[in-house]
């Protein structure tokens, strides 16, 4: 929470009810061994060196700003997706498109319903623009409960986020309970399906959310390049949705906001994506090692359709999270509720399930 009291000036009051943003920790040194970052669901892989070359020549005119309407960029996405440039807008990370896309939903007062425990964000963008957070709990399988979001939608309702698969918990929604969920849900609120881990879903339930977005022109679908790409740092997201949506998101988004590096590593990207996606189909093998592991050391951990896996540990949280630091491997604790363990490298996993049959063995 921030103390806006304690200065001279006067600053919104809703600034006191926002959560900080945890950003998962760094890996600690320690001698004589490598340590591991599984905290904030990265790729582990180093950039491609196709993409490092486009990065290179791109630094060479950062003294210029770079193209404002990301033509070319919008224009690779809209190819490879078979949608058209105008349904797309781009934007500093996705985390950098929902705020805008709350700035252009909601007057203060007006509610967004999204599922909890989901991605941190959620709360903190949803604050700061002084619209009210409807949480809706995940049901007993850390899943969306989508008949009680219905439930929860009222006449003030102006946006639904759906994170599918959900961070950090990892199931992803299924195609039958969101069609079911969208007849319930009035045409003028707009649904962001929030796919972050998109790339990473093998299950066959799982909802197609540009067909679902294609048959309903409430809903918009959000997507980064931060996670099965790789391009964390460079801040590059984008959002699919109708005209209107997404021109107001162009509207409304910070000018020249998404850099010419950011721009040019995104488009060598999705024309490399063959590439990456074998570095994919890696951490998908290596993620469901890692959940068989924990599974068969009786950990409950749900489904998950995304790079991390959930440890539901309740108070045991900040225990596990401290073994895990000593061992060397970094992941990410939510004190009282549970650890999300990214899939990093495969020593990484070898090393955090060591770490996971200790901790039973020790009964704590
Ligand atoms: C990581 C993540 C994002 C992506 O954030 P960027 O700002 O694009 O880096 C968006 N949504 C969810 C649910 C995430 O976990």
């Amino acid at each position: 929470m921030t103390d806006t009291t304690s200065g001279t000036v006067r600053l919104r009051a809703t600034l006191e009810s926002v959560p900080r943003y945890v950003a998962g920790k760094p890996a600690t040194e320690q001698p004589g061994r490598t340590t591991y970052k599984i905290s904030s669901n990265e790729n582990p892989y180093p950039p491609l060196p196709s993409v490092l070359d486009v990065v290179r020549d791109a630094m060479q005119t950062m003294n210029r700003y770079p193209d404002m309407g990301t033509v070319e960029l919008r224009d690779a996405i809209a190819e490879r997706f078979g949608v058209h440039p105008d349904e797309i807008a781009t934007g500093t990370g996705s985390v950098g498109l929902l705020g805008t896309l709350l700035q252009i939903t909601c007057e203060p007062g007006d509610e967004v319903v999204y599922a909890w425990r989901s991605f941190e964000a959620y709360p903190i963008v949803v604050g700061l623009s002084g619209a009210t957070g409807v949480q809706v709990p995940l049901d007993g399988e850390a899943r969306h409960d989508l008949s009680a979001m219905a439930d929860a939608i009222t006449e003030r309702t102006r946006l639904i986020v759906v994170c599918t698969p959900n961070n950090p918990t990892g199931p992803a929604v299924h195609a039958a309970e969101l069609d079911e969920f969208l007849a319930h849900v009035p045409r003028d609120v707009l649904v962001l399906l929030d796919e972050a881990y998109l790339e990473f879903n093998r299950d066959a339930d799982a909802a197609d959310a540009l067909a679902v977005w294609r048959k309903h022109p409430n809903v918009a679908v959000l997507r980064t390049f931060s996670k099965a790409y790789g391009l964390a740092g460079l801040r590059v997201g984008y959002c699919i949705a109708h005209e209107q949506v997404a021109s107001a998101l162009r509207t409304a988004a910070v000018p020249f906001g998404v850099s010419h590096i950011a721009q040019r590593a995104a488009i060598a990207s999705l024309a490399a994506y063959d590439e990456l996606e074998e570095r994919v189909v890696a951490l998908v093998a290596e993620r469901d090692r890692l959940l068989i592991g924990l599974r068969d050391l009786g950990y409950a951990v749900p489904d998950t359709q995304a790079n991390f896996v959930w440890l539901p540990l309740g108070d045991r949280t900040l225990d596990f999270a401290a073994a895990a630091e000593e061992a060397g491997v970094v992941v990410r604790p939510f004190a009282g509720d549970g650890v999300r363990c990214s899939v990093g490298e495969v020593e990484a996993t070898d090393r955090l399930l060591e770490v996971a049959a200790a901790f039973t063995a020790t009964g704590r």
